[in-house]
């Protein structure tokens, strides 16, 4: 079949599938693949990325009922590695990426020259950005969608809507990368605004030092003071990264109260991001926390498997490392909480293939990380019925509310057991007990500190441990 019409079917599947599949598998999966041919009722389509015909796999049904739909009859599809494109799509891929940085800094300079900074690195080194973070980096997934997207919208119009954006979400999910981004698209697109990034730790040191010094003076007693405020009002965009780290401290809050009223009621744009909502802010006077709430809120959630598999595909291709399938999808299991976690995993895995120079596989990676395959299958069940047998209890008893001594201290050193082998949380494992979660904490921390100076139970708890793994 002609190559036009095959293009022109292909357009038309495409616009199907974006509307019946995930965004994220259409934008890193089907929107790169190339249509090939067309013979027999087998339409054939070619990639660049050897992992998309692992993936792609779970959606061939849909894409071939589309085929089917746009052709009339029954069409089957078929997705091919191909070595060239994939040659093809890296050597695309440098050549954007310098002349992107290339653009970035000639944004810079031209600011720069403008401007009263006189040097490229202090001009990056007073928005404290880190260049690493960028929207075009940031991998995006139902986890981390409206965070993204409402993110790139204050980047674009800063101080016009969203205002305060507060990022909330656990530790390694991706709030410092996005918070940075919309300080570097700033900068990029609209260099005339001043961006400050800073973290709440640097703000309660830099509070902490300006107010002693500044008594320190025998002249002007608010220099320092007046200095500090000036720094942080004097901005048109201030990205505050762990806001949360302020809860308490109440000179803090009141001057970023102050901070914030003064750059809100000018319409300048504050981003914040916490570990944790506004309303968990428990510590926090109530003025400061309705300033937190008052423009949106925006929460990114651990990313799925397969927004986990695009990152690190990303991080393989961005870093020119190879790693197989079977590799990806791996980690991507068993990283499962925490981006920084799986990247962390990858940089000692390309740094240690790398300089020992030899291939990315299964066996190798299991290694380097140490992961054991029996680790997985300890359960808080499992870890019941071993310190039961091991003391002589039964297990229900030790599930039920029995008080004998002998089973409550066997209960005790089980509690203490799953918390420490297992990765679940003390409510999980309280479920597990029949018992709530503050009992379940108040054990686990008796027995680690019992271990301390009882050597009886310390020789206890490591016979159990060797069984545990056994
Ligand atoms: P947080 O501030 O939420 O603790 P970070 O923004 O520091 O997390 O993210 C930890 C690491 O994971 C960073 O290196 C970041 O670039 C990376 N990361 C997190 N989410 C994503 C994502 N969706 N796409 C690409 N990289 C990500
Ligand atoms: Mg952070």
């Amino acid at each position: 079949m002609e190559d036009e019409l095959i293009k022109q079917i292909w357009g038309d599947v495409l616009a199907i599938l974006k509307e019946s599949v995930l965004a994220t598998t259409f934008e890193t999966w089907i929107v790169p693949l190339v249509p090939h041919s067309f013979e027999d009722n087998c339409f054939c389509a070619l990639t660049g990325q050897n992992l998309a015909v692992q993936i792609l796999q779970k959606n061939q049904k849909d894409i071939s009922k589309a085929l089917s739909k746009v052709c009339g009859k029954d069409v089957y599809f078929k997705v091919i590695y191909d070595e060239d494109l994939h040659k093809q799509l890296e050597k695309e891929k440098q050549k954007a990426k310098k002349e992107e940085e290339k653009e970035f800094i000639q944004n810079l300079e031209k600011r720069i020259s403008s401007s009263k900074y006189d040097g490229l690195k202090q001009m990056q080194s007073a928005c404290n950005l880190n260049l690493k973070y960028k929207f075009d980096n940031f991998v995006v997934g139902s986890s981390n969608k409206f965070a993204y997207a409402v993110a790139v919208a204050v980047a674009k119009d800063p101080g016009k809507q969203y205002n305060p954006l507060f990022i909330y979400g656990n530790s390694g999910l991706g709030k410092t990368h996005l918070l940075q981004a919309i300080g570097h698209d700033i900068l990029f697109h609209k260099p005339k605004l001043k961006v400050k990034y800073v973290k709440a730790e640097e703000f309660i040191n830099d509070l902490v030092s300006s107010l002693a010094k500044g008594m320190d003076k025998t002249g002007d007693k608010n220099k320092k003071m007046n200095e500090f405020r000036n720094k942080y009002r004097n901005v048109d965009v201030l990205l505050v990264d762990d806001i949360q780290l302020i809860e308490g401290k109440s000179r803090t809050e009141e001057e970023m109260f102050n901070t914030f009223e003064s750059l809100h009621n000018s319409g300048r744009q504050i981003v914040f991001t916490s570990d944790r909502s506004p309303d968990k802010f428990e510590n926090t006077p109530e003025r400061l926390k309705t300033r937190f709430q008052m423009g949106l809120l925006a929460d990114i959630q651990v990313p799925d498997l397969e927004t986990r598999m695009a990152i690190l595909t990303k991080l393989a291709n961005d870093n020119n490392v190879k790693i197989p399938p079977n590799v990806i999808e791996f980690l991507a299991s068993v990283f499962n909480k925490n981006v920084r976690e799986l990247e962390g995993a990858f940089n000692t895995i390309s740094a240690y293939t790398s300089i020992n120079e030899i291939p990315v596989t299964l066996d190798i990676v299991k290694k380097i990380i140490k992961y054991n395959d029996k680790k997985k299958t300890v359960t808080v069940d499992g870890i019941i019925d071993i310190t039961a047998g091991f003391y002589n209890v039964s297990a229900d008893d030790i599930k039920s509310s029995n008080r004998a001594a002998k089973t409550a201290y066997a209960r005790q050193i089980a509690i203490y057991l799953a918390k420490e082998f297992t990765n679940e949380s003390f409510p999980f494992i309280g479920d597990c007990f029949n018992r709530k979660h503050t009992t379940i904490m108040y054990s686990h921390q008796k027995v680690k500190k019992d271990i301390e100076h009882d050597m009886h139970l310390a020789r206890d708890i490591q016979e159990l441990t060797d069984k545990i793994n056994s």
